[in-house]
């Protein structure tokens, strides 16, 4: 066991970028990571019934049947099960840590005043509410709207210098300095932001953002297209569950308060449109992305990492979602 144990913290500490898949440990009262690959192996048939988003033209090379998990516990022991070797882009997981940074940049006062704390029935990029919505404010920083609001506010002399801020501020989060932006899928989507584009003339209309739209969207779809694995999501979902702190150097990385605040928005927010039956049937304060990853963190115990592909038709991980509710009910994760 002990020798089982400092292979799996070498395993840890020699992650760069890539992660060696290793079991044997324990998960809560989880006896063995044969149990994690069981759950794995039980949800990945539900793949077949999504579809991989194609919207970013760079997105539909990923496998449709993929399908990984990763833990990591406070005290530096991780374990992972499934395709964990495979890399995906943070897309919208990353709102949860430009949220995070703007809000360090700019305090909660000046935030709040420009985009709203409250959850939406429509899609990730529906236009609908800024219209309807007096005054004109995007509803909550986890919708697209939001996060380009979110997103203006990091501050930077230009969009190399936020966007360097940005990756300083993930690299400390993971302890990983090799994350970089997959600039594939930067461009890809880059090209293809239309959506995006029209969002931000609508909120420069109503002076939530003052800059040029092209400098907000090339920082924006930089910032979604941060390349990482499923260990690294578990380990920002781990500093997030500690409040802030990470653990293997026991600096507050992000304050208290704030760490409160995004988990807070993950709860409510962060499945969009379907938060309400994922708070139901899995209750862990969670970040879904368009690439098929899940941001968890469970309060006081863990983070995870969850990469699968293919997405249901409101554009969370299909077989992911599977297997964080079937992991949250056989471990009694749900914080409800
Ligand atoms: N980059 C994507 C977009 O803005 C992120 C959306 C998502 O992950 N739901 O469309």
């Amino acid at each position: 066991m002990e020798t089982e144990k400092s292979a799996s913290r070498l395993a840890l500490k020699q992650h760069v970028g890539i992660y060696k898949q290793f079991y044997g440990g324990i998960i809560l009262n989880c006896q063995s990571s044969e149990e994690l690959q069981a759950l794995v192996n039980e949800c990945r048939d539900y793949a077949k019934q999504g579809k991989v988003a194609d919207y970013i033209p760079a997105l539909k090379k990923a496998k449709q049947n993929d399908l990984s998990i990763s833990i990591f516990y406070p005290d530096g022991y991780g374990f992972s099960a499934g395709d964990c070797q495979q890399s995906m882009t943070l897309q919208s997981i990353s709102k949860v840590i430009s949220l995070a940074l703007a809000i360090m940049d700019r305090g909660v006062d000046y935030v709040f005043e420009r985009v709203g704390q409250e959850p939406t029935g429509d899609p990730f990029n529906s236009v609908a509410k800024l219209e309807t919505n007096k005054p004109s404010k995007p509803l909550n920083p986890m919708i697209n709207a939001g996060a380009l609001a979110v997103t203006h506010m990091i501050k930077g002399a230009n969009v190399q210098e936020r966007l360097h801020r940005l990756m300083t501020f993930i690299h400390a989060i993971t302890g990983n300095d090799q994350i970089k932006v997959n600039e594939e899928v930067a461009d890809s989507e880059f090209k293809t932001a239309d959506l995006n584009r029209s969002l931000c003339y609508f909120l420069r209309q109503h002076n939530v953002i003052e800059e040029n739209v092209e400098d907000l969207i090339d920082l924006y779809t930089k910032q979604c297209a941060i390349e990482v694995t499923c260990l690294d999501l578990a380990k920002i979902g781990c500093v997030l569950a500690m409040d802030g702190v990470e653990m293997s150097t026991g600096k507050q990385v992000i304050p208290h308060e704030i760490a409160r605040i995004c988990k807070t928005f993950m709860v409510t927010c962060g499945m969009y449109n379907a938060s309400g039956e994922f708070a139901i049937k899995v209750g862990i304060p969670a970040k879904s992305g368009v690439s098929g990853g899940i941001l968890g963190a469970v309060p006081g115990k863990c983070g995870i990492g969850i990469y699968g592909p293919s997405l249901d038709e409101k554009g969370n991980s299909i077989a992911g979602v599977k297997l964080l509710e079937k992991l949250s009910k056989k471990y009694s994760l749900s914080m409800f």
